[in-house]
């Protein structure tokens, strides 16, 4: 038995869906809170990727006490008083740094913080809270091809215990969103949705071709919500792994609620 240092931990990206997962129970849920559970060991991080921290420049949260942040409007009161209080960690943020060198990853002290995309999934998946959480940021700026390498980068910090999340949606078009259909998906969504499977079941690697899939103006109009299932591609390719479909669904036509894991 190696020790559990030696352990590589798994790595997720959640299709996270409405911020009110983060307060109700149901199937997608209990799938995240399932997959935490089954962890090998508790990690000494978690490594948060989310869609909402989605800005021109790759950045990594490096306070001690980062803040809950709630970027949304229109929901209940009590989805803006929810906290997830977990400590930051600014010596794992400059070894996540050193780790992805050449790449530059600037040093968030003061700006950012765990926002919905994280602690709603983390409510579920790690509700102790008792462990550091640092967030990435989805660089806008930059190439498909840049986050699945960028996500290659980190592979060995599944060795030093950080558990990397990463959160969004593979389909993600708000304004198609329909009502009429609560669990189920438009016809391109679920064609988008099954390509990403392919891919991530066949060739973790070339996942951002989905970027040039014929769906993809209409799964993903703005790629934040995309991008982040990249960096697990990436994660796979690193480790010569393929995904596992741990949940998966639709919500109101144009969300597709599928979760990989590795
Ligand atoms: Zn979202």
């Amino acid at each position: 038995m190696s020790d559990s240092a030696e352990t590589t931990l798994p790595a997720v990206f959640v299709g996270h869906g409405s911020p009110m997962n983060a307060l109700q129970s149901n199937r997608y849920t209990e799938a995240w809170a399932a997959f935490g559970a089954a962890l090998p060991q508790q990690p000494r991080a978690i490594l948060a990727i989310s869609a909402h921290w989605y800005i021109n420049a790759s950045a990594v949260t490096a306070m001690t006490a980062p803040n809950t942040i709630h970027d949304f409007f229109g929901f209940p009161e009590e989805l803006f008083a929810f906290r997830y209080p977990a400590p930051g960690d600014p010596d794992l943020a400059q070894e996540i740094a050193e780790v992805v060198k050449p790449t530059w990853i600037g040093m968030d002290r003061d700006s950012w913080g765990i926002d919905h995309g994280t602690w709603s999934v983390l409510a579920h998946l790690y509700p102790a809270a008792d462990v550091p959480v640092l967030q990435l940021s989805v660089d806008a700026s930059k190439s498909p091809d840049y986050h699945v390498a960028l996500g290659a980068a980190l592979a060995p910090l599944r060795q030093r215990g950080v558990l990397i999340v990463a959160s969004g949606n593979v389909v993600h078009n708000l304004p198609a969103l329909d009502p009429n259909r609560p669990d189920t998906g438009f016809d391109w969504a679920e064609e988008f949705d099954e390509a990403a499977r392919t891919l991530m079941a066949q060739a973790p690697g070339d996942i951002a071709a989905l970027s040039r899939h014929q769906r993809y103006s209409l799964a993903a109009p703005t790629p934040d919500h995309l991008l982040p299932l990249y960096y697990l591609g990436g994660l796979a390719a690193a480790a010569g792994e393929t995904g596992r479909v741990l949940i998966d669904g639709y919500a109101l036509g144009s969300l597709s609620m599928t979760t990989h894991a590795i």
